[in-house]
């Protein structure tokens, strides 16, 4: 009874589709080898007949037959015309379990219709005939049951009824044997259907789980290319990109082109309102870079306020199109009610034109980036021959620097700062020289800038300042002296420490140097530089804000400095028009204002000179008040200027060392 339930829900197909379609599969390679045997038999079982049976039984049915078989086993052979589906699947299906059951009671009825005819051995046939049939469909149906058990059910139905109507005790046993042996050969096949479909169900499962797992890695991978902040691309996605266009350029012959972006006067806005909002001004721009990505071009968020782009095409417009994203990223944030403006400067270099790893393009658009910061701020500016020449001859210095005898090649020179009123020198500031014998006279700025790089700084800044206090020695006890300080000098608490215990050590009274930091050194690290110079000034030290409107620092910046001076940029002298006038005037105000006194450096012409005094100006440094020279040369008497001295000449003007040696040839003609 159970098997008879159990084979009657069997006779639904399933509702899965994955069943469905391996059962589908599995019998489009077992459906031709059943008909063909089915073929074979028939004709067998006609040929045995022939001359017993009459012709119709023995000709035309089998042939009629062997044609549909043939049909069955054309059909599944050839291939199908449409892509396979569920739905045509189930249908194919369908179709089967109906031939498959149409096809066994007519061949039944057929072979019973033959057993009257013929002697033992043809009787003998036709049952082997329907034996045969039977267990050749549960067989070769095994992934199709519904079929199997149709064909069981209309091949062993008329057959065991027509044998035990037979008076022969052998057809009764011969009906009962094959009537037992089916039910055992469905059992067998109902138990491995299960499995057939537990085997398909865990496939379906693995392969749901596997595709599952390769979703998630799938994410994982994106998510660690991602930055979470912008959602932009992060570095590590943006340096894997760049390696693949260096590949693909390199078949190619085409060029592209890679710029670092970074944002100007972030940092202010960062310490000021806090992280959160830092982070929420971020999350602005990358929405912003978003909009501006596209096929041809990659924006990815390289870390801090730094991005990057790659242009894979139009990398000749490529300095058009980062001022292009330096304006788009300008343009005023609105956050909380508040409008907010940053900048943008860019550096971009082309492939392979700058370079031909990721590492030297990377390199290359830094630098550039670093030369639109110092000179083009807001804009983008493209890597060039001149700047290949310019790193160069740093990396010149730099092996020069690494391989030199500091303390015989460096060595301070001194120029005077003149109080304006008195026109006596106040002061002098210290500035480095070092004579390289590779390289000669190698510029301070540039030296002091590589030595930065190399970590060199401590070693450099501790030799300075000894030969700096050495020149104290030369000079009238009244005089104070200016040292400049770089950016890492005053974030160092090491150097900080040994410049105030060298003062100390040599009983240098601290009132008597001051020490000048340019905006620059301070924006670096705000918070640690302002500590550096809270404990030189609380040593006793002055402290002198440098190249005084250069830099980018703002006004609530200046408020904020704990600084006793302020040298006002030679920038500001450099045409001598009225605008500087203004200038300088406004400049002046604001120093007043801010209790700070003011000196302005590089005035190179006496006309200078009379503006700088006329507007009010504290002090006043430069060639035409006196060149820097070795302090063991230095004569007050030099530094002095005549207040009536002449207006310099055209040509003096026009080239001012000129100037200042007229003006020194004057003081002395004068002395
Ligand atoms: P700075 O601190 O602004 O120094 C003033 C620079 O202006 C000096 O250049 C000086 O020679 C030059 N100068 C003075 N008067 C005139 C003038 O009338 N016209 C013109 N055109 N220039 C004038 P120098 O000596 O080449 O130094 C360049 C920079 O190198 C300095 O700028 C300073 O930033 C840096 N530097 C010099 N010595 C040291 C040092 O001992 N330590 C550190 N960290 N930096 C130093
Ligand atoms: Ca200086
Ligand atoms: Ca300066």
């Amino acid at each position: 009874m159970r098997l008879i339930r159990q084979a009657i829900q069997r006779c639904s197909l399933s509702n899965e589709p994955e069943v469905i379609l391996a059962q589908y599969r599995e019998i489009t390679r077992q459906i031709p080898l059943l008909y063909s045997l089915l073929i074979v038999n028939t004709a067998a079982v006609a040929f045995t007949h022939r001359g017993f049976a009459p012709p119709f039984l023995t000709y035309v049915v089998p042939a009629g037959l062997c044609a549909v078989s043939l049909f069955r086993v054309a059909k599944w052979l050839l291939p199908r015309n449409a892509p396979l589906d569920v739905t045509r699947a189930r249908a194919q299906l369908k179709r089967s379990i109906f031939f498959a059951g149409a096809f066994s009671l007519c061949a039944v009825l057929w072979s019973l219709s033959l057993a009257p005819y013929g002697g033992p051995y043809e009787q003998g046939h036709v049952s082997l005939y329907i034996s045969i049939t039977v267990i050749a469909c549960i067989f070769c149906l095994m992934h199709l049951p519904q079929a199997a058990l149709l064909s069981c059910v209309m091949v062993t139905g008329p057959f065991i009824t027509y044998y035990f109507l037979q008076h022969s005790l052998v057809w009764k046993a011969i009906a009962l044997n094959i009537g037992l042996v089916s039910l055992v050969m469905i059992r067998v096949l109902l138990n491995s259907f299960r499995g057939f479909v537990e085997l398909v169900r865990s496939q379906r499962d693995m392969a749901i789980k596997g595709a599952e797992t390769e979703r998630l890695s799938a994410e994982n991978a994106r998510l660690a290319m991602t930055d979470s902040l912008t959602g932009l691309p992060n570095r590590r996605f943006f340096f894997a990109r760049l390696e693949e266009a260096i590949a693909a350029a390199r078949r190619s012959g085409r060029r592209f082109a890679i710029g670092v972006l970074d944002l100007d006067r972030f940092k202010p806005i960062n310490d000021t309102y806090g992280h959160v909002f830092g982070d929420r001004l971020l999350e602005q721009v990358g929405r912003r870079l978003t909009t501006a990505a596209s096929t041809d071009a990659l924006l990815a968020r390289l870390g801090g306020d730094e991005f990057g782009v790659i242009l894979f095409g139009g990398c000749d417009q490529a300095e058009a199109i980062g001022t292009e994203l330096c304006e788009l990223v300008s343009r005023p944030y609105k956050l909380d009610d508040m409008q907010v403006a940053i900048g943008c400067s860019a550096g971009f270099a082309i492939f392979p034109d700058a370079g031909g790893t990721a590492h030297i393009l990377f390199d290359r658009s830094d630098y550039a980036l670093y030369h639109s910061k110092s000179q083009k701020r807001g804009r983008c500016v493209l890597f060039s021959v001149e700047h290949e020449t310019k790193i160069r001859s740093e990396r010149a210095i730099e092996v020069a620097l690494q391989a030199a005898d500091l303390d015989a090649e460096l060595c301070v020179h001194v120029q005077p700062i003149v109080d304006l009123q008195t026109m006596q020198v106040s002061s002098v500031e210290a500035l480095a020289r070092w004579r390289s014998p590779a390289m000669g006279d190698v510029p301070p700025d540039k030296f002091i800038a590589a030595a930065e790089r190399f970590g060199m700084m401590q070693k450099v800044t501790q030799l300075l300042f000894g030969k700096a206090l050495d020149a104290l020695h030369s000079l009238p006890p009244e005089l104070r002296l200016s040292f400049n300080l770089s950016a890492h000098d005053i974030v160092s608490q090491e150097i900080v420490d040994h410049l105030i215990a060298e003062m100390q050590r040599r009983g240098v009274s601290p009132r008597r140097i001051i020490f000048e930091l340019t905006e620059t050194a301070l924006m670096r690290d705000f918070d640690l530089a302002v500590a550096g110079i809270d404990r030189l000034r609380a040593a006793g030290s002055p402290i002198a804000l440098d190249d005084f409107g250069t830099g980018y620092s703002s006004l609530s910046y200046l408020r904020r400095l704990p600084i006793d001076k302020v040298k006002v940029d030679r920038s500001f002298l450099s045409g001598g028009n009225g605008s500087d006038e203004d200038v300088l005037a406004a400049i002046k105000g604001l120093c007043d204002n801010l209790r700070l006194r003011c000196v302005v450096e590089g005035i190179e012409t006496a006309s200078q000179l009379a503006l700088v005094r006329r507007l009010g100006y504290d002090y006043g440094q430069g060639y035409v008040l006196g060149r820097p020279v070795s302090a063991a040369s230095f004569r007050i008497d030099d530094a002095m200027i005549s207040l009536d001295a002449p207006e310099p000449t055209a040509r003096e003007t026009a080239m001012p060392q000129l100037a200042a040696r007229g003006v020194a040839r004057r003081v002395r003609a004068k002395g």
